[in-house]
């Protein structure tokens, strides 16, 4: 098969992040059905529709044969489960196979979905039934023909073998058919790839695994540039939020948001309980296991946010000032961090304190700043871009109050005040602009017509 004679193996980087394990063969050769998708054969793989009779390519693409010099892997990556840290999870049921450099020069990546067992199946069997196979066999190529950024499915290939499930979690255990889709993507790295490395502060293998990535799939942005994990990241943000609303577009609900199945090339991945909306319904769920909504269809937007911004979760769990927060950062010295000595001055960092998760990563952060220049320097810079002053309600009420009894003294010091919001200014602390807002401030409300 001329598949097998191009396939290029991979890397020494995902050594790092894998674990080489065999899939599983499952099928009775006489009884089995493969499909496959004609243009993903043809147009990815530079095969033709004759290669379907070859029993050594059947085997290939169920688990039954490597691809000579496919070494298959396994990938680890951690995610957020419907909100909460889930820790390492990692590929359960799918063998990476190796990739592939077509006649066109795309480099594909090949994995078998279903395939059984490997070290991160935890208690799962490791395989795939007909009904979650066959969806994500069709959806990921109408996904394709409708314009979304997707993986791809080539083949499906279904058994008599049974796999045992309970189909809705209430204890009946049903007998399923297994099958194997043979799925490819241009890069099957997800945010959790990246989360499980932060979580466990293997700093190095992100560093090698972010630069990786960078390089065969953000290429234009330079390896030397500085910044270059800031505007990587800036790039998935803004390619995440236009493949949301790509899925909203075409009435698409993923079903599962969680970030282990968020791709960093943001494409759409891990077709399970997803639906297309029939009757037009914000609040539609098509995951029946998900209770209380939480993927619905009109929430995908601020989920994929959350995805991405796992920081800042620190801050909305203590209510922390956003303003302040990253002011203060700018502000604190690294030994202040590093002995825990935060002055009470600094209340918006006093108020993270209290986070279980602070301490974690406070000592992310500092291994960051050691790498940085001096605390002089970082400080200036951090300072002309974070500011001290903004015009919180409370301000500009009090301003009003003053005014409506004509005097303007506040609105004076607010106009002056906030020309210069990045320099700590005598009056304005006096004035209390950068303190604790007071209480009051709290009952503020403001609508259009105030
Ligand atoms: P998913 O909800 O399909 O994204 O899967 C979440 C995690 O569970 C992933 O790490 C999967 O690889 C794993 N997993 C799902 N189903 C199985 C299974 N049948 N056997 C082993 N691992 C599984
Ligand atoms: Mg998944
Ligand atoms: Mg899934």
């Amino acid at each position: 098969i001329k598949l097998v004679e191009t396939l290029v193996f991979l890397r020494v980087h995902w050594h790092y992040q894998t674990i080489t394990v065999p899939p599983q063969y499952f099928f009775c050769k006489c009884c089995f059905h493969i499909c496959v998708f004609q243009d993903v054969l043809r147009n990815i793989l530079d095969l033709n529709e004759s290669v379907i009779q070859n029993e050594e390519f059947v085997l290939c693409v169920s688990g039954g044969k490597l691809f000579p010099g496919s070494i298959p892997l396994a990938h680890r990556y951690g995610g957020h489960q419907f909100g909460y840290w889930a820790g390492q999870l990692g590929d359960g049921r799918a063998h990476f196979l190796g990739e592939y450099t077509n006649r066109k020069g795309e480099r594909w990546e090949l994995q078998l979905k279903g395939s059984g067992k490997t070290p991160y199946s935890r208690s799962g069997d490791g395989r795939a039934v007909i009904r979650s196979s066959v969806r994500e066999f069709l959806c990921s190529e109408a996904m394709h023909f409708l314009g979304v950024p997707t993986s791809r499915a080539l083949s499906l290939v279904v058994s008599e073998e049974p796999v045992w499930r309970d189909l809705f979690y209430n204890g009946n255990v049903i007998k399923e058919r297994g099958a194997v889709v043979l799925r490819l993507a241009r890069s099957w790295f997800r945010i959790g790839s990246l989360e499980i490395l932060t979580r466990t502060g293997e700093l190095d293998v992100l560093r090698t695994l972010l630069d990786f990535i960078i390089e065969e799939y953000f290429k234009s942005i330079a390896m030397n540039d500085p910044d270059k994990y800031v505007v990587f990241f800036s790039r998935v943000v803004n390619e995440t939020a236009h493949l949301i609303a790509h899925w909203m577009s075409v009435g698409f609900a993923h079903g599962v948001c969680n970030t282990d199945n968020f791709s960093l090339l943001s494409i759409t991945i891990d077709y399970g309980p997803f639906g297309f909306m029939e009757s037009y319904d914000p609040n539609f769920v098509p995951n029946t296991s998900d209770d209380e909504g939480r993927y619905s269809i009109g929430a995908q937007a601020n989920v994929g946010l959350f995805n991405l911004q796992k920081l800042l979760e620190l801050m909305e769990d203590t209510g922390a000032d956003f303003t302040m927060t990253f002011r203060q950062l700018s502000e604190v010295t690294m030994s202040q961090l590093q002995t825990g000595s935060i002055p009470p001055s600094m209340w918006a960092l006093s108020d993270l304190l209290s986070h279980e998760y602070f301490r974690d990563w406070v000592q992310l952060y500092l291994k960051r700043l050691m790498e940085s220049d001096s605390d002089a320097a970082r400080q200036h810079r951090m300072q002309g871009v974070n500011p001290r002053y903004v015009l919180r309600n409370w301000m500009a009420e009090s301003a009003i109050r003053k005014a409506e009894k004509n005097d303007f003294s506040e609105v004076a010091l607010l106009q002056k005040t906030l020309t210069e919001p990045f320099v700590e200014q005598e009056e304005a602390e006096r004035a209390g602009y950068s303190s604790k807002p007071p209480s009051w401030a709290q009952q503020l409300r403001v609508s259009c017509s105030s």
